[in-house]
């Protein structure tokens, strides 16, 4: 049957809700979250159960479309041409089992859900910086957490997930029973099923301590060095981001941030205090300003600034196998070059600890890289798209002669693929892996190019 009148003739038999180009709340209903990225689906469906996501798979069958899951679209990558978007806002489940340390969750459930519900439990969930990000996506695609040199990537504590396969068949899934599929979710994303809820293991964190230093910018490179060697001696309990924004002398910002630049360490252990191994950064620089002190996740979260709402962004990442003088002090330059202000902020991550031992086998995992770093350039609708381009091609290049092997797909920008992710065996056994579980190439090819 033609696409559209099979989309249209599912309309009247779907229980959720299913929008083609010609109804009135399509239009608002196919951005991602990512406002840079413009999407154009056939059709944007919320199905409200496994039954409606049976009927799309048998339309996707019938008229040669394809399925993309999105659930809210912060890793949006292209346009959707010739593919139904599909939202999973209506699998909104969470069961939290404190006796087995485990979070049971609908694939439409965001990580803010999961860290309010873990508030005062002694535990904490391996979430990312977002409250708006949902697990799914997150967990699907690696995911790096504020918790990951504790207790490793996202995606090494799925334990299990529900996947609705491409020939209808709906179950749980774990490394007992499909140990294949489980690598391939493990961070190539949904190219090999379509997940309804993920059981993720949770991180018990009785004593969850954090220090906020806020330095002079003048200060960065001894700060930064000193960061740089606490990885040296740092526990796994022991994460560190560092932080280093420049806020553009753009109009459009509030007069007290303009033009300002900031530079913040975050220390955030699972195992209380670590006074004497913050102490060595903390003397390495002017401090502005300190918060040290009992924390959580729902505080962090609180206190990060990250945007809530859809928001056009770009940016580059990269994962460095180490971070030595020479790179530091590059990049430092690079910072001061007055043709750069349109990074806006430079995120620099502490990998290691836990990470350097998945316990789990999944396709992500940074096993020998020791940093991940991220530019931001933030994207002031109706302005040129340059210079801003330019300046992350310059960060991509300062950085390429320390990159390692591989990073992780929530750190892929607009375009890049899973190539990145993984070794070349990595990438043949996952098309292989596609080939089984999709024969019919039901699914849209995420990051994986068919
Ligand atoms: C402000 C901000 C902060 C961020 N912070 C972090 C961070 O700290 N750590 C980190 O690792 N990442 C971070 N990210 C990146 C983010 O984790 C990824 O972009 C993630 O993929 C986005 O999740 P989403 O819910 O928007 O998923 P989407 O972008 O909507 O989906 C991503 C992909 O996941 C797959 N997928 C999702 N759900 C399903 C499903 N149910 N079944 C099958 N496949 C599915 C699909 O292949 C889909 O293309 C951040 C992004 C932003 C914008």
């Amino acid at each position: 049957m033609p696409t559209h009148r099979a989309l249209v003739a599912l309309q009247d038999r779907f229980a959720g809700t299913l929008l083609l180009p010609e109804d009135a709340a399509y239009d608002a209903a196919r951005h991602p979250w990512n406002l840079a990225i413009s999407q154009h689906p056939v059709a944007v469906a919320a199905p409200a159960d496994v039954d409606d996501l049976r009927a799309l798979i048998g339309v996707a069958r019938e008229s040669g479309l394809r399925l993309a899951i999105q659930p809210s679209g912060h890793g949006a990558s292209d346009s959707l041409n010739g593919a139904v978007l599909v939202r999973m806002s209506a699998f909104d489940d969470l069961e939290v089992d404190l006796d087995r340390g485990v979070v049971t969750v609908g694939a439409g459930v965001r990580w803010g859900a999961v860290v309010d519900a873990l508030e005062g439990t002694g535990w904490v969930a391996p979430a990312g910086t977002s409250p708006v990000v949902s697990v799914a996506g997150y967990t699907l695609g690696g995911g790096h957490s504020w918790f990951s040199r504790t207790a490793g990537l996202g995606s090494d504590n799925l334990r299990a997930a529900w996947v609705l396969r491409t020939d209808g068949t709906h179950g749980r899934a774990d490394d007992s029973s499909d140990p294949d599929l489980l690598w391939a979710l493990r961070g190539a994303g949904g190219i090999v099923g379509i997940v309804t809820a993920l059981e993720i293991d949770l991180v018990r964190a009785p004593d969850v301590w954090g220090a906020n230093l806020t330095f002079d910018v003048a200060d960065a490179s001894a700060v930064v060095r000193a960061v740089r060697d606490l990885a040296v001696s740092a526990p796994s309990s022991l994460n560190v981001f560092l932080n280093s924004m420049r806020m553009p002398d753009a109009p459009q910002l509030p007069e007290e941030i303009r033009g300002r630049s900031f530079l913040t360490v975050q220390a955030l252990s699972t195992n209380g205090p670590q006074e004497e191994l913050i102490d060595a950064v903390r003397r390495a620089g002017h401090l502005r300003r300190e918060t040290t002190g009992p924390t959580s996740p729902a505080a962090l979260a609180a206190a990060s600034n990250e945007p809530t709402d859809p928001t056009p962004g770009r940016g580059a990442s990269m994962a460095l196998d180490v971070l030595d003088d020479a790179t530091i002090d590059a990049l430092l330059e690079f910072r001061e070059l007055p043709e750069q202000w349109p990074i806006m902020g430079i995120d620099i991550r502490m990998l290691g600890g836990a990470l350097g031992t998945p316990r789990r086998a999944g396709f992500a995992s940074l096993p020998s890289a020791g940093w991940l770093l991220h530019a931001l350039v933030p994207v002031f609708p109706g302005m040129p798209t340059e210079p801003g381009d330019a300046s992350l091609v310059a960060f991509r290049e300062l950085l390429a002669p320390n990159e390692a092997p591989q990073t992780v797909a929530t750190f892929l920008e607009p375009g890049q693929t899973l190539e990145r992710c993984g070794s070349a065996d990595d990438i043949a056994r996952l098309r292989d892996l596609r080939s089984r579980f999709d024969p019919d190439a039901l699914l849209h090819d995420g990051r994986l190019p068919r």
